[in-house]
């Protein structure tokens, strides 16, 4: 069904874009995606998904540098013909008070969560074709923030899923659909699910556990699928009850 598709994901070397990156190409799409600066771990999900059968190329590409990542969008489509599927995944968290954060690591994630979502989906636009899909990885944290420390992170997030919502009306009559993946708390590798942080973050949860990246996966390769033709527009929260 998927075998002629095509999709780039940002941020796909490690953590929740990895298993995207595995699912989708286990699903038998063309993958390319983008990392920030580990090239080591890039090339690792590329050999784990020709091991397996399928395609995928990494292309670095830092998710704030507009110029670069239109670069890397156009490479991309030179080297698989077409573009069907985008999933904006790559970004970055900072915890702390808003007066306790640095002015730069405000910045950081404004330029990689929100400069960074807009400028993809706006380099990537003029090749997705038309009933092609858009998915975001926002955060549960737009939606509920229980704890201290999550201000700032929770605004870029939450200014994800307004993009998400004009998006959808916007790019509707092309038939492609604009949705936003909520994650709620989700091991990667600076939060192995046995470790304390994670035990601790099970006290917000409805589930006694936090959510594995392949969980994620599982959502956003059933948004880019045929199945979820009629869903745009929406924020899709997956949090093991976190919002409950
Ligand atoms: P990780 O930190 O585990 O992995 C981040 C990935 O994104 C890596 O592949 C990294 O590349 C890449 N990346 C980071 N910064 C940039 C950048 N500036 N440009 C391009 N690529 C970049 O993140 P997670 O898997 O935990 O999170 C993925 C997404 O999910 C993020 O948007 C995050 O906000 C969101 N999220 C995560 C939750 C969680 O609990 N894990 C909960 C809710 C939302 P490299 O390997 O080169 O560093």
């Amino acid at each position: 069904m998927n075998g002629s598709k095509v999709a780039l994901v940002t941020g796909g070397s490690r953590g929740i874009g990895a298993a995207i990156v595995r699912r989708l190409a286990g699903d038998g799409m063309r993958v390319a995606f983008t990392y920030a600066s580990n090239r080591d771990r890039a090339e690792q999900v590329v050999s784990e998904v020709a091991a397996r059968g399928g395609r995928a190329l990494c292309l670095q590409a830092d998710a704030a540098d507009s110029a670069t990542v239109a670069g890397a969008i156009e490479r991309s489509v030179e080297a698989w013909g077409r573009l069907d599927v985008v999933v904006v995944n790559a970004g970055v968290a900072r915890a702390g008070a808003i007066d306790a954060l640095a002015p730069e690591e405000i910045d950081r994630m404004i330029d990689v969560n929100v400069r960074g979502t807009v400028h993809t989906i706006r380099a990537a636009l003029p090749h997705l074709r038309d009933g092609g899909r858009i998915v975001t990885i926002g955060s549960v944290n737009a939606e509920r923030t229980p704890f201290a420390g999550a201000a700032t992170y929770a605004m870029t997030k939450a200014a994800v899923a307004g993009l998400v919502r004009g998006l959808a009306r916007d790019l509707g009559p092309r038939g492609i659909t604009v949705n936003n993946v909520q994650p709620g708390p989700t091991a990667n590798d600076s939060m192995n699910a046995d470790s304390p942080a994670a035990q601790a973050m099970t006290r917000w949860l409805a589930l006694p556990r936090i959510g594995a990246p392949e969980e994620i996966a599982a959502l956003v390769a059933h948004l880019a699928g045929p199945e979820a033709a009629f869903i745009t527009g929406a924020s899709l929260t997956i949090d093991g009850g976190f919002t409950a």
